[in-house]
């Protein structure tokens, strides 16, 4: 490395100790004033073309989970990845999910029986169950992934008979040009089918996690109910797509 390279990643690796303190701060803060405990709302980096040796270094600061969004990225990087938790998060093709078993531990954004289907059949021909979350398209947006919430129940009847995965809860990603208002109301749906849902006591579906909240609204997803927040660019700092 140059001096001027590892000066960047220096300052780069600063800041990300000072932003996960600040987070976790924040986050604490919500979880006490929605009445949970700290401990009880878990976040999950997401790493999206941030450098391995960042990751790394917010690893050894105690992040437990990352989450990845494209496949070839997750491949490119994993290899280099501190023993830790990596989850995909990002839209995902059937013809992908090969590449997932194996290497990750959940994958977030389920949304078709189709790619349910090819998760429980590569996972059984691999000897494993994944944990999947259902990726709600809240917003009921055109172009965007996540099941309508209409067709939710639809979906889960359907795959929660399947062997070789396990529904562990939702996931939802509420339109980027909402107020925070409108966040709020999309979080707060968000939590009352999570609770609907556990309530029915459905085999094989389980509501042990309602992912939702980004850095700009983190805070107000837990505020709502959410136990399992992503942020990016509150903790690695606003992304560079170039390379
Ligand atoms: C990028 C991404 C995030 C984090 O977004 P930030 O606004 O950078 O915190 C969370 N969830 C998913 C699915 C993402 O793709």
């Amino acid at each position: 490395m140059t001096e001027k390279l590892s000066n960047d990643f220096e300052i780069r690796c600063r800041d990300l100790e000072e932003n996960l303190k600040e987070i976790r701060f924040r986050m604490e803060e919500a979880a006490l004033r929605s009445g949970r405990k700290p401990e009880d709302v878990e976040l999950l980096a997401a790493t999206k073309t941030v450098p391995v040796e960042v990751i790394n270094r917010g690893i050894e600061l105690g992040l437990k989970h990352i989450g990845e969004n494209k496949v070839q990225e997750l491949m490119d990087k994993f290899d280099s990845y501190r023993e830790t938790d990596v989850q995909f998060i990002g839209h995902l093709q059937s013809n992908k999910v090969k590449y997932l078993i194996g290497r990750v531990s959940m994958i977030q954004s389920v949304d078709s029986e189709k790619l349910a289907a090819e998760i429980s059949r590569l996972s059984i021909k691999a000897g494993r169950i994944m944990d999947i979350l259902v990726e709600v398209n809240i917003g009921r947006e055109e172009n965007k992934s996540g099941v309508m919430p209409e067709a939710l129940w639809d979906l889960l009847e359907k795959i929660a008979p399947l062997p070789g995965l396990c529904v562990r809860g939702l996931m939802a990603i509420p339109p980027f040009d909402a107020s925070k208002e409108e966040t709020r109301g999309f979080f707060s749906k968000m939590a009352q089918y999570f609770v609907d849902i556990k309530s029915k006591r459905i085999d094989n579906v389980n509501m042990d996690y309602l992912s939702m909240g980004m850095s700009d609204d983190y805070e107000d997803a837990i505020l709502c109910g959410a136990n399992l927040v992503r942020v990016g660019t509150a903790l690695f700092g606003p992304r560079n797509y170039k390379k």
